[in-house]
């Protein structure tokens, strides 16, 4: 999807949205446009003498409910229209947490692959140079996405410092421990998901315990999950990575493929005691619980149909598609989205921003314990909205984040 077509479908959404909790007009133009929109044009020497421009973009939503908050993204098909989008998810995101941030995004056209890492330095470096006008501790405050890491949040923080003359290290979060990272981050979005559909399989009378997972995805989120998932006693049946799937009906060993076939050569397909199945094949595995935790739009009009799991807890960043939603909400299929079932990597990026603010560092268990109480929080919030509304749950997450923004807007008022 073009970035503007993303931006269209954000504003579509909360046009939709606003009319169902009859916000009015004025109010309603104010919370659908950024605040502040940054863009920027900067110039790297790279290690062979050669000069190349970059364009770079920091989007700040909405900041009524606190500063910002969003990740930075390094790819080539980045604009500002995209970012924008992802920027207004954020600010969703924060509110359906309930957690004190509004919403931020920022990123660059930029291949990462094609670069040293001294030239990736140097890159963000530059680029934390020019958004060093919008972004503070106090301000607004970037994470990883697409393309960096906490590498790249050491360097952000390190720039930032350097201007500063004194350590900075509430400006990211996504920072390695070492740097005043918190405990419990690399985990928290796959233990967020867990947590997620453990809570939202209540709907469906399923439990956890003994139901047939399939992930899609086996990094970050889509590993953590699979992992937790069998801790929970379920039974995961299919997993996949970018060269494919692994399915077995009675089950599969998810701590073997994790730690002996995952980022090894020939990868998770390696694994023996099971059947060899393609990605759109895995989507369409008889499961209860299917966690696409991969890539965006999975799940459209093509497939939405043979869909068989009863319900979809969404660990990637929109991988159904609207017309999909439509087609499976048709068929009564349960989808927790995305800025309520993968909350909890920002959710503990809030914590390690308040661990740096106050110079006092957390234990992993009280960090996974504060977790697990915000993501039923705000589960049960969203059902309760759900119910009382007699629509989705996706429509249901947006209306509570919706609602908190415009009321933290009115509360405020216009200045002057
Ligand atoms: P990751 O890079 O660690 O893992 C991605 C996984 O998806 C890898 O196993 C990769 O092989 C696999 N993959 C790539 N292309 C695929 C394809 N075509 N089919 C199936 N699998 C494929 O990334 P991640 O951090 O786990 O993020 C996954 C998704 O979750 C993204 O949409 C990301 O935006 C979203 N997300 C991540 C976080 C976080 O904290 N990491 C937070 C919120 C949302």
């Amino acid at each position: 999807m073009s970035g503007i077509k993303v931006l269209q479908t954000a504003q579509e959404q909360l046009k939709q949205v606003s009319e169902k909790l009859g916000i009015d007009e004025g109010l309603c133009k104010v919370i659908a446009l950024p605040k502040r929109q940054l863009r920027v044009n900067f110039p790297i020497i790279f290690d062979n003498g050669e000069l190349e421009v970059f364009e770079g973009y920091r989007v700040q939503h909405n900041s009524c409910r606190g500063p910002t908050k969003g990740g930075i993204r390094f790819h080539p098909d980045v604009d500002m229209e995209e970012t924008t989008a992802l920027a207004m998810w954020m600010t969703w995101k924060c509110a359906v947490a309930n957690i004190p941030y509004g919403g931020a995004k920022g990123s660059v056209k930029v291949d990462t692959k094609r670069f040293s890492k001294r030239e990736l330095e140097k890159i963000t470096r530059r680029f934390t140079n020019e958004i060093s006008i919008l972004i503070g501790e106090r301000e607004d405050i970037p994470a990883p996405d697409v393309g960096t890491n906490a590498q790249v949040m050491s360097w952000i923080m390190d720039t930032a410092s350097m201007q500063k003359g004194y350590t900075v290290p509430g400006i990211v979060t996504g920072k390695p421990i070492a740097l005043g990272g918190s405990e419990g981050r690399v985990e928290a979005t796959g233990r967020g998901v867990i947590v997620a559909a453990e809570e939202a399989a209540k709907e469906k009378n399923i439990s956890l315990h003994g139901a047939k997972v399939v992930v899609q995805g086996f990094g970050n989120v889509g590993g953590v999950a699979a992992k937790l998932a069998q801790d929970h006693g379920a039974t995961v049946v299919g997993v996949s990575d970018a060269r494919g799937g692994v399915y077995n009906p009675k089950g599969l060993d998810i701590y073997d493929l994790y730690y002996k076939y995952a980022g090894r050569d020939g990868g998770i397909q390696n694994y023996k005691d099971a059947e060899k199945v393609t990605n759109s094949e895995l989507l369409e595995l008889d499961c209860d619980i299917l966690i696409p935790a991969a890539l965006s739009n999975q799940i459209d009009e093509n497939n939405a149909d043979r869909i068989k799991a009863k319900m979809i807890v969404e660990g990637a960043n929109g991988p159904t598609t609207p017309s999909a939603d439509r087609i499976l909400n048709d068929k009564g299929v349960l989808i927790v989205p995305d800025i309520l079932a993968n909350s909890g990597g920002v959710v503990v990026s809030y914590f390690e921003w308040v661990q740096d603010l106050a110079h006092f560092f957390w234990e992993e268990n009280e960090v996974n314990n504060k977790l697990s109480r915000i993501m039923k929080q705000s589960l049960a919030g969203v059902v309760h909205m759900m119910h009382e509304h007699k629509c989705d749950m996706r429509t249901a997450a947006l209306m509570i984040a919706v609602h908190r923004v415009a009321e933290a807007t009115k509360l405020r008022g216009i200045f002057p």
